[in-house]
């Protein structure tokens, strides 16, 4: 078994990684949340406030690489466009052009899909 300690360096080191991408797409798309923030949630990958805050599941870091980024740009994209239309989609082409795919896939490799926990 595992200390508690071993335990939260472990989580500290996985909530700095995922940060450490979010702050990378955060550069590409070039968006300014007021603040980034790495928990546990429940029922979605990520959220955000009308404030300009992100947040984002710590689970995602099991998930493949690709999916992360999804849950990622689509989450910093909402920072730009609050809703799901025509200018979201194309935004979200123009960044990551498989994310079709890619929710696709996350959706067949697992019963708990994408889009139940998607923003
Ligand atoms: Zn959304």
């Amino acid at each position: 078994m595992k200390s508690s300690k071993q335990m939260s360096n472990r989580l500290l080191r996985e909530k700095k990684q995922l940060k450490a991408e979010v702050e990378r797409w955060i550069n590409i798309i070039k968006v300014e949340p007021k603040q980034i923030r790495v928990q546990r949630m429940v029922q979605k990958w990520a959220s955000c406030s009308s404030k300009g805050w992100v947040s984002f599941n710590i689970d995602l870091i099991h998930e493949p690489q690709k999916f992360r980024d999804y849950v990622i740009v689509h989450e910093l994209l909402h920072l730009r466009i609050p809703n799901h239309g025509k200018l979201f989609k194309s935004m979200l082409n123009a960044y990551l052009p498989e994310w079709e795919q890619i929710v696709k896939v996350r959706n067949k490799r697992s019963a708990r899909k994408a889009s139940n926990k998607k923003c």
